[in-house]
């Protein structure tokens, strides 16, 4: 459908141009101004210890505060981001954001501040061949360890081409950690687990149990202990799913039962102080 555009005219699209094509178009040209004026902003959604519920890390995920439509979530516009390429300037954004707050956490928290920070990467965003120095200088920039971020990809975004397989490689390298998000959802093998050497597999949230079976979160558990990997329970909403999760052996989560995604000063809210040092004497 043509959208009515200013001043009661309607835009013209090009033959063999789509509608959806142009508002898409629209959409990325919106989101291209938005990095620049600053409307984006990150969540931090705090990923828990079972059974403890203590924050041990948080994932960044990308807001969209926009003038006219209010606070958006990544479903309004990253498909549209990653479609016209805008993701790899938003992402770059994202990245770099998401390590200058986990420097401040650590200034600010030391021992208590969460022990990495989980930030999204898309297909497009591997496949850019400056991906893993873009990384690197943020880590550089703010004098972060690459151990304290972790890389999210889903197991398609790990098969891509381009420079996907050698960003995966330089990360490693680096020393960043990689999650593979969404699991089991995706085209998973077995040997796509051995191959890529993740540090950790976050469970899909359509697995997350109770009431109903609960085979395969059992199964991904055991999987993850075999090849010596994190497993993180994701989208937990209720305290006898943490129960059921922490029974199976996980003994990560993440999810409304623990915690909404939040901004960035009410994760440190939640974060201790840090242990006062002995007097020396
Ligand atoms: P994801 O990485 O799997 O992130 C988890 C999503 O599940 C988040 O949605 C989170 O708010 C939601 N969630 C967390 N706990 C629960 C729960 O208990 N129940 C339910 N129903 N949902 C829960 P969100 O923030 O809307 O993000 C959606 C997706 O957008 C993310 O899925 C990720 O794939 C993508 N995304 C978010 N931020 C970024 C980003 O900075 N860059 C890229 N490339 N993608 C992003
Ligand atoms: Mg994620
Ligand atoms: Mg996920
Ligand atoms: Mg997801």
């Amino acid at each position: 459908e043509a959208k009515q555009a200013g001043g009661g005219t309607f835009r013209r699209y090009h033959a063999g141009m789509t509608a959806r094509g142009a508002e898409r178009n629209e959409l990325a040209a919106a989101l291209r101004t938005a990095i620049v004026e600053e409307q984006l902003v990150l969540h931090y959604q705090p990923v828990v210890t079972l059974p403890e519920g203590r924050i041990t890390g948080v994932e960044a995920l990308v807001r969209w505060q926009h003038p006219e439509r209010g606070l958006l979530g990544p479903g309004a516009f990253v498909a549209a981001a990653e479609q016209t390429g805008v993701i790899v300037g938003m992402g770059r954004w994202v990245l770099r954001t998401a390590v200058r707050q986990m420097a401040a956490w650590i200034a600010e928290y030391g021992v208590a501040a969460p022990a990495t920070v989980s930030v999204n990467a898309s297909p497009r965003q591997l496949q850019e061949s400056s991906f893993a120095d873009d990384v690197a200088a943020a880590l550089r920039d703010h004098d972060v360890p690459a151990q304290r971020l972790t890389v999210e990809v889903t197991e398609s975004t790990a098969v891509g081409g381009g420079a996907t397989q050698d960003n995966l490689r330089a990360l490693r390298a680096m020393g960043v950690r990689l999650s593979l998000d969404d699991f089991g959802t995706g085209a998973s093998t077995l040997s796509l687990l051995a191959d890529l050497q993740v540090d950790q597999i976050k469970l899909d949230r359509s697995f997350v149990p109770v009431p109903g079976p609960d085979a395969i979160a059992a199964a991904v558990v055991q999987l993850a202990a075999a090849f010596g990997i994190e497993a993180v329970a994701e989208g937990v909403e209720e305290a006898r799913q943490a129960a059921r999760l922490t029974e199976m052996g996980y003994r990560r989560a993440q999810g409304y039962h623990f915690a909404r995604p939040m901004p960035a000063t009410e994760v440190s809210a939640r974060l201790s102080a840090p242990p006062v040092t002995a007097a020396v004497s």
